[in-house]
């Protein structure tokens, strides 16, 4: 099954519910990047994040996270863009630690819990709106949820998580929840019932539920007015043959005819999707006499 995202409200306007699954495009980073385990379960998590929070985002935009922590990982970086196109990369993809004390994944070890999440808003006009918050634990959801309460000044509960199988990715995704301002205290005291008999977002996936039977249970005892938005998500790259052929050219004439002869062509590697591109001798001292 696709990826996907739904965003609704609740009729009394007391909270906004945005939900993913990420499964695919998990995968799809794992396999581009060798992602390890622990690799793949961190920026799993930050992938779902960054395809939870391109409702901040205007149309044309997109939204960059990068959470900069002391731990092994280094960079772990996401952007993602209102269309439901996701891609992200880790510093350091190879790193494999052992399971933490609740035998889960030790994200929060392998981002480490000292350093910031950098967000950066491009609202598409050239606008750029950057905040950074300290981390607080590297786990990426309990990060954003400082994120999201800091820059939104609602109060929010963000999960995410990503699960795997025998090498595979076999359940990502998770949910945000904004406490509007019509909020109550029965609005706080339904979601705490929910949210305790809730288990965990991949369980729910391994069970063979499908996205909106997980929303109903996030929203139990809510109306929902109709979906905001229902979209697909995918891992996919803005890079091509074409804008590398326009990056090798920015060295100049001799430069590249110094690359056909001496190096014999040209080789790069895009950092985001780990697609590999190349320009033969022939092809460079073709672009060369195009300059
Ligand atoms: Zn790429």
């Amino acid at each position: 099954m696709q990826d996907q995202f739904l965003k609704a409200i609740s009729s009394d306007g007391s909270i906004r519910v945005i939900i993913a699954t990420t499964t695919n495009l998990v995968e799809e980073a794992r396999l581009r990047h060798q992602l390890s385990h622990t690799a793949t379960a961190a920026l799993g998590r930050a992938l779902t994040a960054g395809a939870l929070l391109t409702p901040l985002v205007s149309r044309h935009g997109q939204i960059v996270l990068q959470f900069k922590g002391n731990g092994p990982l280094g960079i772990v970086f996401v952007d993602a863009y209102p269309t439901g196109i996701v891609r992200g990369y880790v510093e350091h993809p190879e790193v494999e630690l052992p399971l933490n004390i609740l035998g889960n994944y030790d994200v929060g070890s392998a981002i480490g819990n000292c350093g910031i999440l950098q967000v950066t808003i491009d609202h598409g006009f050239g606008v750029l709106q950057t905040s950074t918050c300290e981390l607080i634990s590297g786990e990426v959801g309990e990060d954003v949820n400082r994120y999201l309460c800091n820059s939104e000044q609602l109060g929010s509960i963000v999960v995410v998580g990503t699960h795997l199988n025998n090498d595979r990715v076999e359940a990502s995704g998770g949910f945000i929840i904004q406490l509007l301002p019509d909020h109550t205290e029965d609005t706080i005291c339904k979601l705490e019932n929910n949210i305790a008999t809730f288990g965990t977002f991949t369980n729910l996936m391994l069970k063979g539920l499908d996205l909106e039977s997980i929303l109903e249970r996030i929203i139990n005892g809510f109306k929902m007015l109709p979906f905001e938005e229902r979209k697909h998500l995918i891992f996919a790259c803005k890079c091509s043959q074409e804008r590398f052929n326009q990056a090798i050219t920015l060295f100049g004439r001799d430069e590249i005819l110094d690359m056909a002869e001496i190096d014999g062509g040209a080789q790069g590697k895009c950092q985001f999707c780990n697609e590999d591109y190349y320009l033969s001798k022939d092809e460079l001292i073709k672009l060369a006499q195009n300059i």
